[in-house]
């Protein structure tokens, strides 16, 4: 998953985007409003943490910005003042929620997680790749005429894998994300893509889940 840092006092926004590195994620950090929203706007990631205080174009600004041009993403915004306004504001804008500096890893990490895990809930029923659609509401998996269930699991990293497009997704960003803290292993990861091979086969669908040594999951579409 790709996250954008947007915070101009540098030595936060790179401590964010190790916090956010040592949690699997991947982050960029821009230190200014202009860049941010530019880098925004590309589209390529999955949700944005905006200082709201940057020179340029503050944060609420560009929040407003994204929206006004259509763009869903998840945005987490960071305050330094604890005033009731400033949040208001962010809100109105756009924002999704906000965050009081200073704040623990734990806390960025917890927050993250949730907007990223709403925003696939609520926003959108279906996802689609290539010939195939996953319901986010039954857990189907179909192509065409066929479709399949999938279980819990299966949807959970089904659906990450899609929602990735053809990125690389690392055997331990699934584990973390689908299996969070318990102790399951990389053998479970296995098992389940293994699951939704048969699945995709069983539907008929030219998706494959290839395996990219030491890198992990991609989907590919064969067969066209
Ligand atoms: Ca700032």
């Amino acid at each position: 998953m790709n996250v954008l840092v947007i915070e101009d006092e540098r030595n936060l926004a790179d401590a964010i985007v190790h916090i956010l590195e040592g949690d699997s994620y991947h982050a960029e950090a821009f230190y200014d409003g202009r860049s941010g929203l530019r880098a925004a706007l590309s589209g390529t990631y999955d949700a944005i943490v905006l200082d709201v205080m940057l020179p340029g174009m503050d944060g609420t600004e560009l929040v407003h910005e994204l929206r006004r041009q259509g763009i869903a993403v998840p945005v987490l915004m960071l305050t330094a003042r604890t005033s009731t306004d400033d949040k208001v504001r962010g809100l109105d804008a756009g924002a999704d929620d906000y965050m009081t500096k200073p704040f623990e890893a734990p806390e960025l990490l917890a927050r993250l997680r949730a907007l990223t895990r709403r925003r696939g809930d609520v926003m959108l029923d279906e996802i689609t790749f290539a010939d195939v659609t996953l319901d986010l509401t039954t857990h189907d998996l179909a192509c065409a005429d066929s479709s399949v269930h999938l279980s819990g699991k299966e949807f959970e990293v089904m659906r990450i894998l899609m929602g990735s497009s053809a990125r690389v997704v690392s055997k331990q960003d699934l584990l973390a994300r689908v299996w969070g803290d318990t102790d399951a292993s990389e053998n479970s990861v296995e098992a389940y893509i293994s699951f939704l091979r048969k699945k995709l086969a069983h539907i008929g669908s030219g998706v494959q889940i290839t395996t990219l040594r030491m890198l992990g999951y991609r989907l590919e579409v064969f067969g066209e």
